[in-house]
């Protein structure tokens, strides 16, 4: 999926002297997909047969902005489409790129998105790189990242091979390249579901890309979950909730289903043809979501996501919290840690002509303030009152929105802890409507 919308230090817009974050993230979009899933709106092509080209490209894009972060990397996200229909090799080309052009001394996570599937059939293509500077090398390339690696279980340094060549072509194939953590779109255990979805892998795909990926040494495995899907129970949902838990995830993402426009399932449901489950089912879900996590030691800690203690993922939080940020590829947003945003055009063919098309946006004081109060309170941890304030555009003050706080907090929606407003159980079921109150439009 491409890059979310970035939090952005707001005290700077107001002259204040900030301290710039530390760190900052790194975002490759890779915008290929075996087919169209009825209810995806992200940018991607089925044209995967450019793969070579696209990874070309997008060492010319680091080429061309490798000024543009300060500070060194923590985190790399391959998201997607489905980063899994790039092969290993080209996955391994792109971080010695990246390794060549950013300061990755600091990188603590390396997180590649993938499809069941792609470990199980080998579909993906696996083209001779291209280029010298591509070839696969056996030098080490991220010793750094050794320590965090094993921390998490994952051997990271080519000289420690972390997967079995033998346990699947794709696994396999990873072998030295320094993956920390593998997240698998999983969205259901129900076949008829995954069927209604028209995604390519069924359960049992799931679980055997799962044990795949353990035998491999993968031991920091996100799965992604959907609900509210049509033909969707509560009973068809636990028995995913609880199919997920016995394959021992370290995290998992759950997303409560959004009809897009343009989709195939916006005209399906347009049509009459599918129903997606009711607003009061849906809330059943994720509060049944909730329970079953909490009760298997996962905490919560984003509307969307929940983790076992220390497994969080790294790279979300710089969505979350002042975090320059540069996104590669098209439809790839980059944040400059103050208040510009950009984001390339999402067209994989003039990009791949090397025409690629940046735009770009000075975010307000209002929009800076409307996102802190989104992203802050999307998390568990909330947002401290003295940022919130630094935050307010300076027409405003915290006396103006004092009322509406405490009529959150006396409605229970909201709970004040150690100068820090965070959303209750309560709160999270109207996340939406609690956020819109405390924002300026
Ligand atoms: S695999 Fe499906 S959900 Fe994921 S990006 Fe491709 S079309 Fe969208």
């Amino acid at each position: 999926m491409p890059s979310r919308l970035p939090l952005v230090p707001v005290a700077a817009v107001h002259g204040r002297s900030l301290p710039r974050s530390p760190v900052s993230a790194i975002y490759l979009h890779i915008p290929f997909c075996a087919s169209r899933c009825i209810y995806c709106d992200f940018y991607s092509t089925t044209l995967r047969n450019k793969a070579p080209q696209y990874v070309e490209a997008l060492i010319r894009e680091m080429d061309e902005r490798k000024s543009f972060l300060r500070t060194p990397v923590r985190t790399i996200y391959f998201g997607g489409g489905t980063p899994s229909q790039l092969g290993p090799a080209h996955i391994a080309a792109l971080l010695r790129a990246l390794s060549s052009r950013f300061d990755l001394s600091h990188c603590e996570e390396i997180t590649l998105e993938a499809n069941p599937e792609d470990f199980i059939d080998g579909t993906w293509p696996l083209p001779s790189p291209s280029q010298p500077s591509m070839a696969a090398s056996s030098s080490p390339l991220f010793a750094p990242f050794v320590p965090v690696a094993a921390k998490f279980g994952c051997q990271a340094s080519p000289s420690q091979p972390s997967m079995s060549a033998s346990s699947s072509p794709y696994a396999g194939g990873l072998e030295g390249v320094s993956i920390t953590r593998l997240s698998l779109g999983v969205q259901s255990l129900v076949d008829s579901e995954l069927r209604l979805l028209h995604r390519r892998h069924n359960a049992a795909h799931v679980r055997q890309a799962v044990h795949l990926l353990r035998d491999a040494g993968i031991t920091n495995l996100s799965l992604d979950l959907m609900y509210g899907l049509p033909t969707q129970t509560l009973e068809s949902w636990e028995y995913s909730i609880d199919e997920v838990l016995k394959l021992r995830p370290q995290h998992i993402s759950a997303y409560n289903l959004s009809v897009e426009p343009g989709t195939r399932l916006h005209t399906l449901v347009q049509k009459g043809e599918l129903t997606p489950c009711d607003d009061e089912t849906c809330l059943q879900m994720a509060a049944l979501l909730r329970t079953k996590l909490k009760a298997a030691g996962f905490e919560q800690y984003e509307i969307s996501n929940y983790a076992l203690p220390g497994f969080h993922s790294r790279h979300n939080s710089s969505y979350w919290v002042p975090t320059p940020y540069l996104g590669l590829g098209p439809g790839a947003h980059s944040y400059d840690g103050h208040n510009r945003r950009s984001w390339n055009a999402p067209d994989v063919e003039a990009y791949l002509r090397g025409d690629r098309v940046e735009e770009s946006e000075t975010l307000t004081d209002l929009d800076l303030y409307n996102e802190r109060v989104m992203l802050g309170l999307r998390t568990a941890h909330g947002i401290d009152l003295h940022d919130l304030e630094s935050a307010l555009p300076q027409s405003c003050s915290l006396i103006t929105l004092r009322p509406t706080i405490d009529s959150l907090l006396h409605r229970n929606l909201l709970q004040l802890r150690h100068n820090r407003i965070s959303l209750t159980t309560s709160g999270l079921s109207l996340a939406d409507e609690v956020i819109r109150e405390l924002m300026f439009v």
